[in-house]
């Protein structure tokens, strides 16, 4: 190749461009596709992604400044990840240079400064932290040759093992034979099996080793579902499944299967999660089947590690990457799978900065790999299900427990009608009540699900009659009792509130801490509704001596999460009680009663998509109750009665979908209808206005929306006005013409560039998920 003399480089700046710089001799060499280089900007130094090279700059340009330095040698990103980024930078209209850094494993601090005058820096060495241990490995591979020669039963015993997991590094086959050496050496002479020795980390990362397990004989629509994404694999055809199992119908295992072929065929998988710190029982199943052949990209991950990862993708050495959204841009060479779990969570949107949707680009990057996308849901998205009716996925299911034990009977329990009795807690019901203490009495566990968490989501003074609002963002602050504090769940705004300390001069937010109120002063606030602390205390006493546990932000951290699961799964907790992180896909045999504390609570939202998130978390928490030996019974308590509610206790995802799909076929809304969000914010409201009002102006002017292609709906304040201190407005872009939709869009994105929202900021969401 000859070395380019000018490249093009996507910086990391908020603009829809690229930026041509001068390669300089030394440098022009190894100036890859991928490469990241610092550039001047601006009198800056910036670390940017080279994506193009070109023999003269472009015209028109006076000034050109040269590439101040190479920050890795081996280029970052593989082509195949390079073009898919383009790709998923111009889906959602984000700046090329911001989607490739939020892809990419940060630089350490002060690497531009470490830049030596070569221009070269070997970046990953300036990263904190110890370096992570290597050893190297021996690893066993199966072959294709017969193994019907002559073997000894050891020698046969091994063979069958490296057969069935295709490939078994030597120091698991030494702890069932200590002879394991020689046995692989024998066999490899007369190619049974052929060897290889790679590096392998020291620690893998969750330090800890995990038994590895035997595949469990599949099921028969397991099977039926295996097969076909084994033949999809094998046929080197991109082709995307939906696998709607019910909860416990055992996807994961279908995963399992499905990555080891791709694996068999030297390909690499992905598999996406909602939220990695809530699924360590998933991981764990992943490493007892891959063990250390796996990169877990876990937020608790340091600098370092996540580097390092990073590397030994890029590098062929592990070939299964294992995370949340982000992992999405995992450098995994030659893909042949990717998999989405819960396809259905609303955390695969990314909201804020690069704004994408990880599902959906799994879809795209899958297809341009050349490798199958599996997305697995007991409540497929309604886009989801859609496609497979339009034939553009292929629909596997799995209808039945893996157990073969029933779907919970679940009783939905009208609030209006049932007097709070035998407790006088007006959210705790008879049913549920005595339901809780039967499960206690029989030694099995109750779950129950609040979205709401700390003590009272809301404070009042009685005096004036004000809630005491975050005195940056328009929303209540929520009382967190243990901790003694007010705190905003928008911004992490917090302030203690006190009870009669006596400080006469407190005033403003510090009255709080005086139990007074910031408005008026009077000592008179009042605490009201029910969030998951209070609910935990509320039935610590009612349920005494049962042991409590709970799960929620406030209490999830990392491993935490990971801390409860255990000693639920041990048996140390009686009752959970938490947030939407209690409905993922835990698999608690113990269990017996869930029950719903309020069912109708997000059917209040402004947004379409308020019936579907409803009917996905009660089918969600549902499916936690009777995966063990027992039956499991569900309360889902209620003042409203909706159709999602009725669905999701049936269990019937199809009637909740046929509803719902005609619902948003006659308002045009997705899948039938496609919308992108503009969204504007400044530090006062008139600003905001101002440029929320000038691009919206401007997009009436264009002539898919003057000829009623593309709708504009708003601009409008958003349902909260304000966040951290700024005013928020945004309008609509709706259309049932995804190209005509994205023509608008575009418009749009080229007059804020333009800067017509300015100072207003303004960004583009294409595909909105948040309505807020
Ligand atoms: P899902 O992800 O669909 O909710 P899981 O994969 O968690 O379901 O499976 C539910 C339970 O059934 C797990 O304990 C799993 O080990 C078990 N299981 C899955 N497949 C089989 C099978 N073929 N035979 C026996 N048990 C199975
Ligand atoms: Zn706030």
């Amino acid at each position: 190749m000859k070395p380019p003399a000018f490249v093009e480089v996507a910086v990391p700046v908020p603009l829809r461009r690229l930026f041509t710089y001068r390669a300089p001799e030394a440098l022009a060499p190894h100036l890859a596709l991928g490469c990241r280089v610092a550039v001047p900007f601006h009198r800056r130094k910036l670390a940017g992604i080279v994506v193009g090279h070109r023999d003269a700059p472009p015209e028109g340009v006076k000034r050109i400044y040269s590439v101040a330095g190479l920050l890795e040698r081996e280029p970052l990103f593989p082509e195949e990840l390079l073009r898919f980024l383009e790709e998923a930078a111009r889906y959602y209209l984000h700046p090329l240079g911001e989607v490739l850094r939020s892809a990419a494993p940060a630089l350490p601090t002060g690497a531009l400064r470490k830049l030596r005058s070569s221009g070269f820096l070997e970046a990953s060495e300036a990263l904190p932290g110890r370096k992570v241990a290597h050893r190297k490995e021996l690893f066993a591979r199966r072959t294709d040759a017969a193994s019907d020669k002559a073997l000894g039963n050891v020698q046969r015993e091994v063979i069958a093992i490296v057969e069935e997991r295709v490939e078994v590094p030597l120091g698991e086959l030494r702890e069932r034979h200590p002879r394991a050496r020689q046995i692989l050496r024998a066999l490899a002479k007369r190619g049974l099996v052929t060897l290889e020795e790679r590096e392998v980390l020291d620690d893998a990362f969750f330090g800890v080793q995990v038994e590895r397990d035997t595949p469990p004989q599949l099921h028969e629509a397991q099977r039926h579902a295996v097969d076909k994404l084994i033949a999809a694999i094998q046929s080197g055809e991109p082709k995307s499944f939906l696998l709607h199992g019910v909860t416990g119908s055992g996807k994961t295992e279908v995963y399992l299967h499905a990555i080891a072929e791709a694996h068999a065929r030297g390909r690499g998988a992905l598999l996406l999660v909602p939220e990695i710190a809530l699924t360590p029982q998933l991981v764990g199943r992943f490493r007892a089947r891959f063990g250390d052949g796996i990169a877990v990209l876990h937020s608790a991950l340091g600098e370092r590690e996540r580097d390092e990862a990073w590397r030994r993708l890029r590098r062929g050495e592990v070939k299964l990457a294992v995370g949340a959204r982000s992992a999405l841009f995992a450098p995994v060479p030659d893909l042949g799978i990717i998999v989405v779990d819960e396809e259905h969570d609303p955390s695969f949107k990314q909201e804020d900065g690069f704004r994408y949707q990880a599902r959906d680009m799994a879809l795209l990057r899958a297809h341009r790999a050349n490798a199958i996308c599996v997305l697995g849901s007991a409540t497929p998205s309604l886009e989801s299900f859609h496609r497979t009716e339009q034939g553009r996925s292929t629909l596997l299911s799995l209808p039945e427990r893996a157990t073969r034990r029933p779907l919970p009977e679940v009783e939905i329990i009208d609030l209006k009608r049932h007097r709070p009795a035998p407790t006088q807690h007006p959210l705790l019901s008879g049913p549920l009540h005595r339901a809780i203490g039967e499960a206690l009495e029989a030694g099995d566990q109750a779950i129950l699900f609040l979205n709401r968490r700390g003590f009272s989501p809301n404070v009042r003074c009685l005096s004036c009659g004000e809630m005491v609002e975050c005195p940056a963002c328009s929303v209540a602050l929520t009382e967190h009792r243990s901790a003694g504090l007010l705190r905003c769940h928008y911004c992490d705004f917090s302030v203690a509130i006190g009870r009669d300390s006596g400080h006469p001069e407190a005033s403003g937010m510090g009255a709080l801490a005086d139990g007074r109120c910031p408005k008026c002063s009077a000592r008179d606030l009042d605490t009201f509704g029910l969030g998951t602390e209070q609910l935990e205390d509320t039935l610590a006493q009612i349920f005494a001596p049962a042991r409590l546990a709970r799960l929620d932000r406030d209490v999830a951290t990392g491993r935490s999460v990971e801390a409860v699961l255990d000693r639920l799964r041990r048996r140390e907790v009686d009752i959970l009680v938490g947030t939407q992180m209690v409905t993922k896909g835990h698999d608690l045999p113990g269990v017996t009663v869930v029950g719903v504390i309020r069912a109708d609570q997000a059917l209040g939202f402004p947004d379409f998509r308020a019936a579907e998130r409803t009917f996905q978390l009660l089918a969600q928490v549902a499916g936690r109750a009777g995966r063990g030996d027992k039956p499991g019974r569900v309360y889902f308590q209620t003042y409203q009665d909706h159709p999602a509610i009725r669905a999701a206790a049936a269990h019937d995802y199809e009637t909740f979908y046929r509803a719902e799909r005609a619902a948003r076929q006659e308002l045009e809304y997705p899948p039938f209808g496609w919308m992108s969000a503009i969204r504007i914010d400044a530090p006062s409201e008139e600003r905001a206005k101002e440029g929320a009002e000038r691009l919206a102006r401007a997009a009436r002017h264009h002539p898919a929306v003057t000829s009623f292609r593309v709708r504009v709906q708003g601009p409008a304040p958003a349902p909260i006005t304000r966040i951290r201190a700024r005013y928020r407005y945004r309008f609509f872009l709706r259309s049932a013409s995804r190209k005509a939709l994205r023509d608008v869009t575009t418009f749009v994105a080229a007059r804020i560039d333009e800067g017509d929202a300015n100072p207003a900021r303004a960004t583009v969401d294409v595909d909105p998920v948040s309505m807020l």
